[in-house]
């Protein structure tokens, strides 16, 4: 099945990715483009090479993340840009989970970036561009939105701590602290809770644990040198042939 798929036509297109149908109703096409935006596509490039980084640096986490247990739609890299994951709902919620202060919980609260936080901070944010995916609570979430219940974001969150764990391993075995990061999760045709999307430095903030420089989005948000040099930097040493 996973290997007589045939493409046929575009049903979404993204800020960063593209997603086509295939002839299985369960298998889609996860297009990585080179498109880069930022403050809810207020600010927008090209980066040439980025989409090819992203797809090889998130099929190296999302296949670490299957090998211990996680369920996740990856099945698995077609080329430099494409992979084919299983078809799910995604349910309109960005999860982010934060190890150190940074980004908007400094803005909001007024603390300095890089602050360690006493455990995993979870957060959700309703995906709605409209509306500048604003910070919800479960409330929100659940009773007002109905978006899912709460024994599915219980799940969610369980999952996504259990996902903070392998990858802050990960990354410090390379030298790097894994200050924040997003998911997205959706519903598999038996209703099952699946991490979708994607994880790569578009999505987590990755800083040096030596010197904290910055291997990941904030480059292009802050203007802070070459985003694709970065992206290179951590596919070297996760050992991925980018060739
Ligand atoms: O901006 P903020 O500090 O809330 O971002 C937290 C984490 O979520 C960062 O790693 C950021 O890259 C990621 N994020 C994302 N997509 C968004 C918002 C945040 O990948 N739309």
């Amino acid at each position: 099945m996973e290997n007589n798929y045939q493409k046929i036509e575009m049903i979404y297109q993204g800020k960063a990715k593209v997603l086509y149908s295939t002839n299985d109703p369960n298998l889609i096409i996860q297009y990585f483009k080179d498109d880069a935006t930022a403050f809810n596509a207020q600010k927008k490039a090209v980066i040439q090479g980025k989409g090819k980084l992203n797809n090889l640096i998130s099929e190296k986490i999302m296949t670490e993340l299957n090998h211990q247990q996680i369920q996740t739609h990856f099945i698995k890299r077609i080329d430099d840009r494409e992979q084919l994951v299983k078809k799910v709902k995604i349910i309109p919620l960005e999860v982010i989970i934060r190890n150190f202060s940074a980004g908007s919980l400094s803005k909001k609260l007024g603390i300095e970036e890089g602050i360690a936080l006493a455990q995993p901070i979870f957060e959700i944010c309703y995906k709605n561009d409209a509306l500048q995916d604003p910070l919800i609570n479960d409330d929100h979430a659940v009773h007002v939105l109905k978006i899912i219940n709460q024994d599915q974001l219980n799940q969610i969150k369980t999952i996504a701590l259990k996902i903070n764990k392998i990858l802050k391993k990960i990354f410090i075995e390379i030298d790097i602290k894994l200050i924040d990061f997003k998911i997205e999760f959706g519903l598999d045709q038996n209703q099952n809770i699946v991490l979708a999307d994607e994880i790569s430095p578009d999505s987590c903030r990755l800083w040096d644990v030596n010197t904290n420089n910055k291997f990941d989005k904030d480059i292009f948000r802050r203007d802070l040198g070459n985003l694709v040099d970065a992206y290179q930097e951590i596919a070297n040493r996760l050992k991925i042939n980018t060739n």
